[in-house]
């Protein structure tokens, strides 16, 4: 069976796509190869759209930081790439750790309003992992919460990070949720929060849920608390099978990572970033500088974006094939690399589904 990872979008998007298309027939996509792993990765993602014929041309752009206004900033040529196209589809880029480094990817959901980080998470047959029936959704606020960037020292030994929770950003995230859900023939919503604890914050977000809810009437709405849902969902995942769950920033970024691990782990988790304005797709995990030039590396994750990619675009035929490949070769277990128990080189395990297709 097909997992939609993406729906069609709304007609107005699917309009722009249409304008994008070349003479040549194909879609120009930004693409932004990434840190360590990233290049590697990219290479087989492109392989594999080649030999299915996807009609995608890629636009590679660097994001190197430059200095702008003595600030670290993303060069406007990758900027406007991605405004111009639309759509991108993007590697991992490293983070340096401490004070005076912005994070590329905080700066590229900011630059973009990109409001809604989806990771869809699904078992894949022939990958043993300790459920093999899980198939959720994540949704989570992608540009406030903890992660808004406003830390200050109040005192020497005291800092003070503001966690910033807003109607306008939550009433967003928790709409997309709700359409989302309806796309992908999903009945209920669930909110996941804190607001035992967080009662200002977290209850803004979860009062513009209830809200959000009365526009969709069709759609079951309820609501969890975080440990609550760490605990459940660790123990039986089934339950969270028909719901697609919503959350602030922080809490998606952490229970997003335990779900994948529920699936087998960070190598198989695809996700989209979408804004209004533009979306960007990528795999969950980083640039895993310690198997970077090896040839070691899993591109199932960026390639299962990739496909959410096609999905979004409306190029569903193409999604479909290339999908059908990847799991396909995934079922039969004999091309895996390594961090999937097989000995298979990144450039074999996409040999083998650039076969199947
Ligand atoms: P990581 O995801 O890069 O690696 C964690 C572990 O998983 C490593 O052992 C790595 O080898 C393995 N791994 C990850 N992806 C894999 C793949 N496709 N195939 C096989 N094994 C894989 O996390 P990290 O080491 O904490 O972070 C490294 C860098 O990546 C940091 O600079 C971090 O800031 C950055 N990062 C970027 C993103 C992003 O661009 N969205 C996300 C997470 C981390």
């Amino acid at each position: 069976a097909q997992i939609r990872f993406y729906a069609s979008p709304a007609q107005e998007a699917v309009a722009k796509f249409k304008g994008q298309k070349g003479p040549d027939g194909k879609y120009t996509v930004t693409l932004i190869e990434g840190d360590g792993i990233g290049p590697e990765i990219a290479q087989s993602i492109k392989d594999i759209f080649e030999a299915a014929k996807a009609p995608v041309k890629w636009e590679s752009v660097d994001v190197t930081p430059i200095l702008k206004d003595g600030k670290t900033a993303i060069p406007d040529d990758a900027i406007a790439s991605v405004r111009r196209n639309y759509v991108a589809l993007k590697g991992p880029l490293a983070t340096p750790v401490g004070k005076g480094h912005v994070s590329l990817n905080l700066t590229l959901r900011r630059t973009f309003n990109l409001f809604a980080n989806l990771r869809p998470c699904k078992s894949i047959a022939g990958y043993k992992t300790p459920y093999d029936n899980v198939d959720t959704v994540l949704i989570r606020e992608n540009t406030e919460g903890e992660y808004s960037g406003i830390e200050h020292v109040v005192v020497d030994g005291v800092v003070q990070s503001i966690k910033l929770i807003t109607k306008e950003a939550s009433e967003r995230v928790l709409r997309f949720a709700f359409q989302y859900a309806q796309s992908i023939n999903k009945k209920k919503v669930r909110v996941v929060h804190k607001a035992t604890i967080m009662k200002m914050s977290d209850g803004l977000f979860l009062n513009t849920a209830r809200d959000i809810a009365k526009e969709f009437p069709d759609i079951e709405f309820d609501a969890e608390l975080l440990d609550n849902s760490c605990l459940k969902i660790v123990t039986d995942p089934t339950p969270y099978n028909d719901k697609v769950l919503v959350m602030p920033n922080l809490y998606g970024d952490i229970l997003s990572d335990m779900c994948a691990g529920l699936i087998g782990g960070l190598g198989l988790t695809p996700s989209g970033n979408i804004g209004d304005e533009c979306s960007i797709f990528e795999a969950v995990h980083g640039s895993a500088p310690d198997i970077a030039g090896q040839g070691l590396a899993n591109p199932t994750a960026l390639l299962l974006s990739s496909i959410m990619m096609l999905q979004h675009m409306g190029l569903h035929d193409h999604a479909a094939r290339i999908q059908k490949a990847t799991f396909d070769t995934l079922a039969e277990g004999k091309s895996l690399t390594g961090d999937l128990g097989g000995k298979a080189k990144t450039h074999e395990y996409a040999g083998a589904i650039i076969k199947r297709l």
